[in-house]
């Protein structure tokens, strides 16, 4: 029999959210253990509906999407994103400019993949969305990360992003409003990201896909709309606004000046044609979700199902001895830190992986997250009140009595 190895590609990729910790869950689930998951951000298991009127859609829908669409997508969702970006202040988008993806997900392959040759590099967050750091890996690039600082409400640390630029660098990863940190950059600090792009001739990459989830009375602002001058491909869906994210939904825009980057946006076109389009039911639900804005400022509002999950969550994880949290302005995550003397943390894979098989509930470490030091954590509180309250009071214990051996 042949002997069928991975490619040597996948080597250097670390996509440790779905790693080996929770393969030890789904382990512990095929034994018939009750694992609380709060790894991944998935609305849908928590019980999160989909807006009936865009599932009743989608159903009417269904028997004129059999057939495949425009590579780009459908003109009516095109039309539709294009509408969307004007509204936030990105303003040259045409229908052209627009790309449908199976989710946000396939789109940053796609854009890496367009790019990127052996050595290039992208700028990318620490802590990160791993799926960018893994493209870019993937692609033959190199993720160079930046910091983002825990100490500025998580803004990305301006001066460490200037002192990792080289020739070789070819743009930057902005994720705003952030996984896994919570944080919303102020356009401040999008203005100095904009400007040392400027300086350098750096492509902006900018993955909004939470960009309707804000709290506080917040704005979100794309950095798109500060930089009409700079090529940026702004990255959105319906996964977590429209609580969808089976349906596989997700864009991605292009705006600037592309003048420079003919032969890039000619790879987009080609690498978005070779897998022929996006899941058309999908794309035919895009013009209406993107016309209903209170459902999901609904949930974002005091009394609203994340508003009041994450103010208790932040508070209960703040009343942990030798735990303390940034309070999230946006989207459903906490990234938490550990005093890790205290518990003599050394390995924060082995931290979740203990607390799983001791408590039953699944984190994910700060190291998926392509954090080095081994003091965070994710907490995604999507779950209901009275989960996150046993989930909480369970990490409570553990940290009452956990000394890593
Ligand atoms: N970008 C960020 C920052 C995310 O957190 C996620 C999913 O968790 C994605 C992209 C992928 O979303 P999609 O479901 O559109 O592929």
């Amino acid at each position: 029999m042949r002997n069928f190895e991975k490619s040597s590609k996948l080597d250097h990729v670390c996509y440790d959210i779905r790693g080996p910790v929770m393969d030890e869950a789904n382990r512990m689930i095929d034994q018939g253990v009750d694992i609380l998951k709060l790894n991944i951000g998935n609305p849908a298991p928590f019980g999160f509906r989909a807006p009936e009127e865009l599932l009743k859609r989608m159903n009417e829908n269904l028997s004129h999407t059999e057939g495949y669409s425009d590579s780009k997508g459908l003109l009516s969702a095109r039309r539709a994103i294009v509408k969307y970006c004007k509204k936030k202040g990105i303003e040259q988008v045409t229908v052209d400019d627009v790309y449908t993806g199976n989710g946000v997900s396939e789109l940053i392959t796609l854009a890496m993949q367009g790019l990127l040759n052996s050595g290039d590099e992208i700028l990318v967050p620490s802590p990160d969305y791993p799926l960018w750091t893994a493209s870019v890996t993937l692609s033959g690039g190199t993720a160079v990360h930046y910091m983002c600082d825990e100490k500025a409400e998580w803004y990305p640390d301006i001066n460490d992003i200037k002192s990792k630029i080289t020739s070789r660098t070819k743009g930057i990863v902005i994720i705003n409003p952030n996984n896994p940190t919570g944080a919303l950059y102020p356009r401040e600090v999008l203005e100095e990201i904009v400007e040392v792009c400027r300086k350098h001739g750096l492509i902006i990459f900018a993955d909004e896909i939470y960009d309707r989830l804000v709290f506080d009375g917040l704005e979100h602002r794309s950095i798109a709309s500060l930089a009409p001058d700079l090529l940026t491909i702004t990255f959105n869906g319906l996964s977590k606004s429209h609580l969808i994210a089976g349906y596989r939904c997700g864009w991605m825009s292009l705006c600037g000046d592309k003048s420079f980057a003919k032969g890039y946006v000619e790879g987009i076109n080609l690498l978005s044609s070779m897998r022929l389009c996006s899941n058309v039911p999908a794309q035919s639900v895009i013009e209406a979700a993107l016309e209903m804005e209170e459902e999901t400022e609904r949930l974002m509002i005091p009394g609203g199902r994340i508003y009041e999950q994450r103010e208790y969550t932040y508070q209960a994880l703040n009343e942990i001895p030798g735990v303390s949290v940034i309070k999230p302005k946006a989207a459903f995550y906490m990234f938490p830190k550990i005093q890790t003397s205290k518990f003599n943390i050394y390995d924060d894979e082995k931290f979740v992986l203990d607390f799983l098989k001791d408590k039953k509930i699944l984190l994910t470490h700060g190291g998926g997250f392509h954090w080095e030091k081994p003091d965070h954590f994710r907490v995604v509180y999507l779950p209901e009140l009275d989960q996150l309250k046993i989930a909480c009071d369970k990490l409570a214990d553990f940290m009452s009595y956990y000394i890593q051996k």
